[in-house]
């Protein structure tokens, strides 16, 4: 096999797109060989031009220890959870001891955990925030929220967003919490955030269905909580075009997707990126990485809209500043990286992808060692343009 420059440090991002995750990390350690076959396996994406780097191999893993250096302007890391010692669903849990472990980083590492809704308010301002801003969410109203996470979590004064569908808690399962323990949680310092009525697939659902969720579950967090939350997150980070506008219209202040990446004022705040923290993509290793992850600040995105019109999709974007070591990891799909000068780049896939959720991963080296990382996620309908 030809040893390029891309196998010198393994991307993080890799574990991103070719499952197993875990035994990936781990062998980040074991040696260029190891990592020459798992870059080929992860079919990453490298310009032609890009140089053959000589940084040594055991850049593949970040120096996090270095000091903190101020970053220019404001920018966050946002991690999502769903359960917590659920151990029947490991592609929405975390088990106690990987909570444990991330709380552990979180206390130990130069962070600043912050309510999610003021780092919104502070990258909206164009105010600053501290370097390694770290915000918690939490998809679904899960008991285990209320059980096992908020415990921890208020034990060591973090404070986090819960995104609710109204119908979840409406229904009275036992295996959501209540509108007693909501409110609850609303007392003790609890942000609450909007996650449409039924947890429906938006951007594949009528507008109108879309727009009648979004005002059925204002009612109920106005009837319940008596206020609508400023916060939402798509389900399942689907979106498209129409429902972030519908999001807008509905008062919202910001939305989060389910795409990875760190964020900057040049993000989109009706498509914000979120870390997902789940059994496989939990370890220690990779929320390291991802705390410590900086924007990588793009713009142009195409395709413009995240839910797929034509299939395959032209995904490209425009780089703000250099991008060194560039390489985009996705979901499916064989990747083709061209470069168009120094700013803008163009990735094709060697045929359509299949219909459900597309990802895609790019990230270059940072400060410090610290990964930019800049992520996207395409809803796919059954039924695109070729
Ligand atoms: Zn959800």
């Amino acid at each position: 096999m030809k040893s390029t420059g891309m196998n010198r440090h393994i991307n993080p991002n890799a574990i991103e797109s070719v499952r197993p995750v875990t035994g990936r990390l781990r062998l980040q350690m074991a040696g260029a060989v190891v990592m020459t076959l798992l870059m080929v396996m992860a079919a990453p994406v490298m310009a032609q031009q890009t140089p053959a780097p000589d940084e040594p191999a055991a850049e593949a893993i970040p120096a996090v220890a270095s000091p903190a250096e101020a970053q220019a302007g404001a920018s966050a890391v946002v991690f999502m959870y769903h359960r917590f010692g659920e151990s029947d669903y490991p592609s929405t849990n975390i088990r106690p001891e990987q909570l444990d472990a991330h709380i552990a980083e979180l206390k130990r590492g130069p962070y600043h955990v912050m309510d999610v809704g003021a780092i919104v308010q502070a990258i909206a301002n164009g105010e600053s925030l501290p370097d390694r801003t770290v915000g918690i969410t939490i998809d679904d109203a899960y008991r285990s929220v209320f059980d096992v996470a908020w415990p921890v979590f208020k034990k060591h004064n973090f404070p986090m967003t819960v995104f609710v569908s109204t119908e979840q808690v409406d229904t009275d399962n036992s295996t959501y919490m209540s509108w007693d323990q909501l409110r609850t949680l609303v007392a003790e310092g609890v942000t609450i955030g909007g996650h449409s009525q039924h947890h429906s697939h938006l951007a594949t659902m009528p507008i109108a269905a879309v727009k009648a969720e979004l005002a059925h579950s204002a009612q109920r967090f106005k009837d319940e909580l008596g206020f609508v939350p400023d916060l939402f997150a798509y389900p399942y980070g689907e979106a498209s075009l129409e429902v972030r506008e519908a999001v807008l219209e509905a008062g919202y202040k910001a939305a989060f997707g389910q795409h990875s990446g760190a964020f900057d004022d040049s993000a989109d705040l009706f498509y914000l990126p979120r870390y997902a923290l789940n059994e496989s993509y939990g370890t220690p290793e990779r929320f390291l990485l991802a705390a410590n992850s900086v924007p990588m600040p793009v713009s142009d995105i195409t395709p413009a809209d995240y839910l797929l019109q034509r299939n395959p999709p032209a995904f490209g974007f425009t780089l703000h500043g250099p991008a060194r070591d560039l390489n985009c990891y996705p979901s499916s799909g064989v990747p083709t990286m061209t470069r168009l000068g120094d700013a803008r780049v163009e990735i094709r896939l060697d045929g359509p992808v299949a219909p459900g959720r597309w990802r895609i991963n790019c990230t270059s080296l940072g400060p410090d060692n610290r990964w930019r990382w800049f992520g996207m996620l395409y809803t796919v309908p059954e039924k695109t343009a070729q």
